[in-house]
């Protein structure tokens, strides 16, 4: 198979750690006969020191031309003093919404050998942690309007509008229960219905598309309770589908509490047209250009592309093997650094992984 694949290095870290996911899929494509053609532009501060905006047509269009859209981080120190509207993060924002990006999902995977930096107590620890956040990404409380802060009987007074249609709701209902088929069968649909307008219809849309996948149990849960079963018991959660806003919060939690930040892969896709595959974690500006930085969150989010962006299981498969052999082989870069294992760098760590496959 022949495959366009779009890099956007970005910021700090970001070219280190791309490098190595690109070594690694070119790794997989060898030994799986497939061809993945590579195409660079850029992003965040990158592009605002060469094309002066974080987000240049150019970029645009190469990331619209491709198959997959593979980005590594953005932003800085050296970029804070931008205004508002051409800050690094633009760039992400901006992209997200050129290629209709309404869906966000972000695993969080103990791997048994990283159970020690689990920041869970050992009993709820080794119970197991395995779901992912399939996240609503551009609608809700963060988008709605009105929205604005005025003054109200002489008051200083902030507003915003939470706000769903039944077709945004309707579209991510299908994304959820879509990841849910590839998974245990499970979602766990998070709202707070109890409360909320925009959530009864949440509810009521979900349990409607449910309909169309008799296979997948579905139960809902109000997002406090959903907040605290996380660090409770997350064993029990497979596939968690929830709003922006909610989506935010507990898919930060979720993942904060495997302890690995530069472990964490996420994706973002739209109903046609490339998925973006990046990494949970940012830029890392006091670690760049040390060959410190971890490269594992940045292969697993290949191996995520490979999945959901280009449909190839069994090769996403194939690298998330490669990555756990790594660990249990004992290789840890120093975030992720125990006594009694070998330290390497984000090069060793990502000829490690590309030597296993
Ligand atoms: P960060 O995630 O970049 O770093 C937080 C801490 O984790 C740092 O100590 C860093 O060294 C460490 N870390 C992060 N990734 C690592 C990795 N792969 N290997 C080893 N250690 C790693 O968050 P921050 O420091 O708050 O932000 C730095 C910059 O990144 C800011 O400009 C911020 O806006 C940007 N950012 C970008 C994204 C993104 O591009 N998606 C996300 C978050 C932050």
């Amino acid at each position: 198979m022949k495959k366009h694949i779009c890099l956007l290095p970005g910021d700090g870290i970001g070219p280190e750690i791309l490098a190595q996911g690109k070594k690694v899929l070119e790794a997989c494509a060898a030994k799986r006969g497939h061809e993945f053609v590579f195409e660079s532009a850029n992003i965040g501060g990158a592009a605002i020191d060469a094309e002066g905006c974080p987000l240049p047509e150019s970029t645009i269009a190469k990331c619209k031309a491709s198959d997959a859209v593979y980005l590594s981080a953005v932003g800085g120190p050296k970029w804070d003093a931008q205004p508002p509207s051409n800050r690094p993060e633009k760039g992400l924002l901006g992209i997200r919404k050129e290629l209709g990006l309404f869906a966000n999902l972000r695993p969080a995977l103990m791997l048994p050998e990283l159970a020690g930096a689990c920041l869970l107590r050992p009993e709820a620890a080794k119970l197991g942690l395995d779901l992912i956040v399939v996240r609503e990404l551009t609608g809700d409380i963060y988008f709605g309007e009105p929205r604005g802060t005025e003054v109200r009987d002489g008051l200083r007074t902030g507003y915003n509008t939470m706000i769903y249609n039944e077709e945004e709701i309707r579209r991510i209902a299908k994304v959820g229960f879509e990841t849910a088929m590839k998974r245990r069968k499970n979602v766990v649909s998070v709202d707070k219905s109890n409360v909320l307008e925009t959530s009864r219809l949440w509810r009521a849309v979900v349990a409607e598309v449910h309909k169309d996948y008799p296979e997948v149990a579905l139960s809902n849960m109000y997002v406090d309770n959903a907040a605290m079963q996380l660090v409770r018991d997350p064993s029990q959660f497979d596939v968690i589908l929830t709003g922006n806003i909610f989506g935010d919060i507990l898919s930060d939690e979720a993942s904060a509490i495997t302890g690995s930040l530069g472990m964490l892969p996420s994706a973002s896709v739209g109903s046609s047209g490339p998925g973006l595959f990046e990494p949970v974690h940012g830029s890392a500006p006091d670690i760049a250009g040390q060959d410190k930085a971890n490269p594992l969150a940045t292969i697993l989010s290949g191996a995520m592309m490979l999945r959901l962006g280009l449909n190839m299981a069994e090769e996403a498969d194939m690298i998330e093997k490669a990555v756990s052999k790594a660990l249990k082989d004992g290789y840890r870069t120093a975030d992720i650094m125990e006594e009694g294992k070998t330290l390497v760098g984000c090069q060793k760590m990502g000829d490690i992984v590309a030597a296993n496959l």
